[in-house]
């Protein structure tokens, strides 16, 4: 979400004239877009905020804005904690400075994937997690608004267009006639010029079948979804109030796996939740092994002001037992993914090419998949086939696959 207001920011930048600096010491205007979702986000920030404090005393002509989740209802105590700062204004508003033009829709350099915000903001409030606080009540944006700025980024040369919000699957629950992102998506399908669409983020309490079925149906819905889990332990996802149980999930991917056997699904765990045992961490580790994600984001819990489980429960897991939680974790998915990416050598895959890095072009399956090829021609923003030669747990190397033939089976 981060990512795509800032794309959004540069844009209106850009359009006004500026344009990007080779490195924060020569920039006329500096923008940090901050992120508080953990305790660890919120002290990069923070530091990063310090060390800007001599750059801006030595260059008084430089302007620093600060924007994102840091930016409370409280301006007036930031401003006396930050007093180099010149700018507060909050995520997704725009720059107070400006004045209040049309909303720009498009990025001035088209990518071949870029972000399209649907909803802003949460309903959900669980235990944990400070966005509701800081991003408000959940908002989707009209749908007409939605297709058009599609269409419009399809037009540009935009290949994927990923749909984001904090609960993708509660999409149109407070618009007229309660379109749903089924809905959405069927209708973007249709959008000439564009060949990919992904979302996220999926809620398991909230993702219904019609949705699956979607996914399943529509050509250009890739087969890739993201389903937070957050823990593998009944007692931990209650006192999370995340709204559904361990086997209500099971059962969730279940059926998603059945709908749609290519799919990757990828999930969130925290751990490290208060009271979180020795148990219910090895259940949540079971849970990872049984189900075998494509890819897992592992956090250690931190306390955020203002959340439930912050007022009303103990931080009680030592720091050091967090680690070493957060270790095993990432040790198991590291083998998961490995042996997921191993079966792939000698196969075929669709690449989508996003840029080129060391020489080689790289891009992403349909999957998700980091896959990386030798930089020939021009290939920015082509679908290519690529034969699959070498894969590591993070990534796929592989050669253009010029013989269009992909007779195995996977
Ligand atoms: N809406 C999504 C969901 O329901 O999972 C995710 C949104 S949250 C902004 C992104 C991730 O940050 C969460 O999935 C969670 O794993 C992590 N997170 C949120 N609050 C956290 C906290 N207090 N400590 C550690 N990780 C946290
Ligand atoms: Fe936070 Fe996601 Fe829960 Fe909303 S659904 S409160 S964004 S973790």
């Amino acid at each position: 979400m981060n990512k795509a207001e800032s794309e959004r920011l540069s844009a209106r930048f850009e359009a006004l004239g500026y344009k990007p600096a080779e490195s924060v010491g020569t920039a006329d205007l500096i923008v940090l877009n901050s992120c508080v979702v953990r305790q660890s986000a919120e002290e990069r920030v923070v530091n990063k905020l310090h060390d800007l404090r001599r750059l801006i005393r030595e260059k008084p002509g430089v302007m620093l804005a600060l924007t994102g989740c840091l930016v409370d209802s409280d301006v007036a105590r930031l401003q006396k904690k930050f007093p180099h700062v010149h700018h507060f204004f909050k995520a997704g508003d725009p720059p107070p400075w400006l004045e209040k033009t049309e909303e720009l829709l498009l990025p001035p350099r088209p990518s071949p994937s870029v972000y399209l915000t649907i909803s802003q903001g949460c309903d959900n409030f669980c235990s944990y997690c400070i966005v509701p606080y800081r991003r408000g009540r959940e908002k989707s944006r009209p749908f007409a608004e939605i297709v058009c700025e599609a269409q419009a980024l399809a037009r540009r040369g935009a290949k994927e267009i990923v749909l984001l919000g904090q609960n993708v699957d509660s999409f149109g629950h407070d618009l007229a006639g309660k379109p749903d992102l089924a809905d959405l998506l069927t209708e973007l399908n249709g959008i000439e010029g564009l060949a990919r669409l992904r979302f996220l983020t999926n809620h398991p309490k909230d993702m219904s079948h019609k949705l699956i079925k979607a996914i399943a149906g529509l050509e250009k819905v890739c087969e890739q979804i993201n389903l937070p889990v957050q823990a593998g332990s009944d007692g931990i996802l209650g006192a999370m109030r995340r709204g559904y149980t361990v086997d209500q999930y099971r059962r969730l991917v279940a059926d998603i796996r059945r709908e749609i056997p290519a799919v990757a699904i990828s999930t969130d765990i925290i751990v490290g939740f208060p009271g979180e045992t020795a148990e219910q961490f090895r259940e949540t580790v079971d849970l990872l092994s049984a189900l075998k994600f494509a890819t897992v984001h592992v956090a250690v819990y931190s306390p955020r002001p203002g959340t439930v489980a912050a007022r009303e429960l103990a931080d009680d897991v030592p720091s050091g037992v967090k680690k070493a939680r957060l270790g095993e974790i990432e040790r198991l998915q590291e083998n998961i993914q490995a042996a997921d990416n191993a079966r792939l050598v000698g196969y075929t895959e669709e690449v989508l090419v996003e840029g080129s890095k060391g020489g080689k072009w790289y891009g992403r399956t349909r999957t998700g998949k980091l896959v990386f090829f030798s930089r020939d021609r021009d290939r920015l923003g082509q679908l290519v086939d690529v034969k699959i030669e070498k894969a590591s747990a993070w990534s796929l190397q592989g050669i253009v696959n010029t013989t269009g033939n992909n007779q195995e089976e996977k």
